[in-house]
């Protein structure tokens, strides 16, 4: 069964006070999709997590120092954080909540459930900014990372990641880039885009290694070429056999979403919800990126793709180039992961 959980206040709080896509009208975009669909099977979260055991949580993932930097951020009531990320006055306390949600969930769901959180997350690292880049990426605590917890303090074992936000999820990459946890994260090439890590060479370290897997798409590709490594990708998850499954679901790699520059359009997300529900074992996703049409027709897709919806979706074109490019990369992704922890 797919539930979706609406994160209560995620409409109301953490508001810039600027032109920001980052805002509080994305969940009344997924809301009203939702309505729209006719999709019965969703409900709005209470908060019922105080604030010391959300803090115990977020201490779990993040240092202490940079909790209560943000801490002490928010009292300002209108502070940047970087060119990026804006804290209002009550940024941290949702960010909070979201992240309390993403553990309280792990911790108790037996099969899927797609949180509709905000802030964003997974460029959140242990430290906030990880090394060498620019900004937070509009993110507070890592979402992911508090799912993962969940899971881990009932026993799983075996947990995968899966991040098809169009931007690398360098935060959870790094706080998780030494455990033995299978990540795959699908993203622009970082050479064209935010935060310019994410490379097919970066495999993970000691407990980690090879267990971290980067797949790259050039400017312009389309489904065609993206559901081509999707294939890999989905061997790659049977392969590994994960007991738990966490996943970073942005809508930014959709066509004309308006901060990349991929052109997938239903087709890929639509794939992306099938596979998801064909790994068939406790599943946490959370919301990521996604700003205008990707939040609309992308998540549209994923949600019929996860259900099981029967669809038809005819794929984008990517130039010829950019096809060969994005398959020789990915298949040398693919088979490399492969040989480090196929049977
Ligand atoms: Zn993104």
């Amino acid at each position: 069964m797919v539930e979706v959980v609406i994160q209560e206040n995620s409409s109301l709080k953490h508001k810039p006070w600027f032109n920001h896509p980052e805002n509080p009208d994305r969940v009344r975009v997924l809301t009203a999709t939702l309505a729209r669909m006719g999709f019965m099977k969703y409900g709005f979260s209470r908060v019922d997590a105080d604030l010391e055991e959300s803090l115990r949580v977020a201490g779990l993932i993040h240092s202490k120092e940079y909790i209560e930097r943000l801490l002490e951020y928010s009292k300002k009531g209108r502070f940047l954080l970087d060119e990026d990320t804006y804290i209002s006055n009550d940024s941290v306390e949702l960010a909070l909540e979201a992240l309390h949600l993403s553990y309280e969930t792990a911790l108790k769901a037996n099969d899927i459930r797609f949180l509709i959180i905000r802030p964003p997350g997974h460029h959140a690292g242990r430290r906030g900014r990880t090394r060498g880049v620019s900004s937070n990426g509009f993110c507070l605590f890592n979402n992911a990372g508090a799912a993962v917890i969940g899971f881990r303090e009932r026993g799983f074992k075996r947990i995968g990641i899966l991040d098809f936000d169009v931007h690398h999820g360098n935060g959870t990459m790094e706080i998780f880039y030494k455990e033995s946890i299978l990540q795959l994260d699908l993203h622009q090439h970082p050479d064209t885009l935010y935060p310019h890590t994410g490379y097919p060479d970066e495999i993970g370290e000691g407990e980690g290694f090879g267990l971290k897997v980067n797949m790259v798409f050039q400017p312009y590709t389309g489904d065609d070429s993206y559901i081509r490594a999707l294939d890999y990708v989905e061997n790659i998850i049977e392969e590994y056999n994960p007991d738990s499954l966490v996943v970073s679901a942005g809508f930014d790699g959709f066509r004309g979403d308006g901060l990349a520059d991929l052109n997938l359009t239903e087709a890929s997300y639509y794939r992306l919800g099938s596979l998801v529900r064909e790994v068939g074992v406790p599943t946490i996703i959370v919301l990521e990126g996604g700003y205008s049409r990707g939040l609309e027709n992308g998540f549209r897709a994923f949600l019929e793709g996860l259900t099981g919806v029967a669809r038809e979706y005819s794929n984008s074109i990517t130039p010829r180039n950019i096809m060969r490019l994005n398959e020789m990369v990915n298949r040398a992704v693919y088979e490399q992961a492969l040989k480090r922890f196929g049977r």
